[in-house]
């Protein structure tokens, strides 16, 4: 490679300098490599043996039925980071211990740094339903912005052609594209309230409300139309901040308001 590297240097001259660099991700693409590898070796195992321990029969009888787990859920971030270079670093730091299968930068470019079958380390803890390990069962989307920015149409059309191809791929339910905020309350505010959710939602990623002329009455309990749709409850204000950086993102406050309950009042029939 190297040698076809100079040969085009000859040829071509200068401009060809640039594409022949030394790939500053080199080391850390043979770390992945590497790793890939350890769980292929650990998939061919037969008798099969996993962390359950159990003392296997006498004789080994693999099924001959089955197939590789898929994610069922997408979780948007956004980076909190200054540039895209400064998170495809951090996701190759070890020390880090944090990833994503996807990062898209503020031009639009997806770097896809992980095997969607593979379990990324985006979520932290975090809950959604009953659901817990969210890491397990979904993948990350990270989008370069620095927590307070808009997001550009480059990184919103890009993000579109990924949801797309996810949700068909693995057969994910619109009901489960969301956001870190709405599964780790009071832990993460990402995507910030910038972040186009009626546009996702209106494309078939996440839910959006049809009205706020619903009519609530007076015993309508707000925690608990928050709880069905999938927030987790422990603590009011938290649930309510990340509800709000999704459906009512013009409102910084951690208070139900009447029209909140209308929102949520239609919401509910979708998720229920
Ligand atoms: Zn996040």
């Amino acid at each position: 490679m190297k040698q076809i590297c100079l040969a085009g240097l000859i040829i071509t001259g200068i401009l060809l300098i640039h594409a022949c660099a030394p790939n500053p991700y080199a080391k850390t693409n043979r770390s992945y490599k590497k790793q890939v590898k350890a769980y292929a070796k650990l998939l061919r195992q037969y008798p099969v043996t996993d962390s359950v321990g159990l003392q296997a029969p006498a004789s080994w009888v693999g099924t001959t039925n089955f197939s590789m787990r898929r994610p069922n859920y997408v979780i948007i971030h956004h980076t909190a980071q200054n540039s895209c270079e400064q998170t495809l670093k951090t996701f190759t730091i070890p020390r880090a211990q944090v990833s994503s299968h996807y990062v898209i930068c503020k031009d639009g470019t997806v770097h896809h740094m992980l095997n969607d079958l593979l379990r990324g380390h985006h979520a932290g803890i975090s809950k959604w339903g009953n659901a817990t390990d969210i890491n397990s069962s979904s993948i990350g989307i990270e989008i370069d912005n620095n927590g307070f920015e808009t997001f550009t149409d480059q990184q919103i059309n890009s993000l579109m052609i990924v949801l797309d191809r996810l949700k068909k791929a693995y057969n994910i339910p619109a009901a489960n594209f969301i956001g870190h905020a709405d599964i780790a309350p009071g832990r993460k505010v990402d995507p910030n309230r910038n972040f186009p959710w009626q546009k996702l939602a209106a494309q078939g990623f996440g839910y959006w409300y049809d009205t706020t002329t619903v009519q609530v009455d007076s015993s309508f309990n707000a925690m608990q139309a928050l709880r069905i749709i999938g927030y987790d409850i422990k603590k009011d204000t938290s649930a309510i901040q990340s509800f709000k950086l999704h459906f009512v993102q013009n409102d910084s406050t951690k208070v139900i308001t009447e029209t909140d309950k209308k929102i949520l009042a239609d919401l509910v029939r979708k998720y229920q």
